[in-house]
């Protein structure tokens, strides 16, 4: 499944922590370069341009956050924050910062593999100019192109705020969306505090679909954070 010799870059000081990551990727034909300090992860970064970065928030010479914004200055690599359960606010400003998903440790090996895959997939697809007109998954059908989104063959009347809502949504999915992101990308710039709007509409969105926020099989909630479109 996974091309041979996609670089992973991991920035993480817990040498455990990378001995374990280090074997259960490279099982998966993953490349591994480790670095164990901010400055080295930088470094290593302009060094072995790497496929996807794995980053701890808490380095010992600076912040994962600072790290994720220099980063941002000149590439586009997909970044996973790695961080601790207690670190909502450092997640939230990690996204900000330019990162493009999140782990809570401790890591679970099989996410961690679906993450890197939905980073790469999103990397290729960012390279592709084309975008895939067709969206679908578990009977339901976005027909980006056309507008159209259909449940089961019935065709479903979205308002347009919805139906952004959902395209938007759909065209990251697997990835997580902060509230900021969709809020700005729906409504405008500002309305990017505005979560209420999102919990109505999500909600909205959620009985069209058929999705139930209990046991969601489309829209995942992530407290505090924004939402996933479960898919693929
Ligand atoms: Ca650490």
């Amino acid at each position: 499944m996974v091309d041979i010799n996609e670089v992973v870059l991991l920035i993480e000081d817990a040498a455990v922590l990378r001995h374990f990551l280090r074997s259960s990727l490279s099982r998966q034909n993953y490349e591994i370069v480790e670095a164990s300090t901010g400055e080295d992860g930088l470094a290593k970064a302009a060094q072995c341009s790497p496929d996807v970065i794995l980053l701890d928030l808490g380095l010992p010479d600076m912040d994962g956050i600072e790290v994720a914004t220099r980063l941002r200055d000149w590439m586009e690599t997909p970044i996973i924050v790695l961080s601790a359960r207690d670190q909502e606010e450092s997640k939230v400003a990690a996204l900000d910062a330019g990162a493009d998903d999140y782990l809570t440790k401790p890591i679970g090996v099989a996410e961690l593999q679906a993450r890197i895959r939905v980073a790469l997939r999103h990397s290729r697809r960012k390279n592709t100019p084309v975008e895939e007109p067709m969206f679908q998954v578990d009977g339901l059908r976005v027909d980006l192109a056309n507008r159209k989104v259909t449940l089961n063959e019935n065709e479903l009347r979205l308002t347009p705020i919805e139906y952004k809502l959902l395209a938007y949504l759909v065209r990251s999915s697997g990835k997580v969306i902060r509230h900021r992101e969709l809020l700005q990308a729906v409504w405008g710039e500002e309305y990017s505090t505005e979560t209420n709007y999102l919990r109505i509409y999500i909600k909205h969105l959620r009985d069209k679909i058929g999705d139930d926020a209990g046991n969601p099989r489309f829209i995942l909630n992530e407290p505090g954070i924004g939402y996933r479109f479960l898919g693929e």
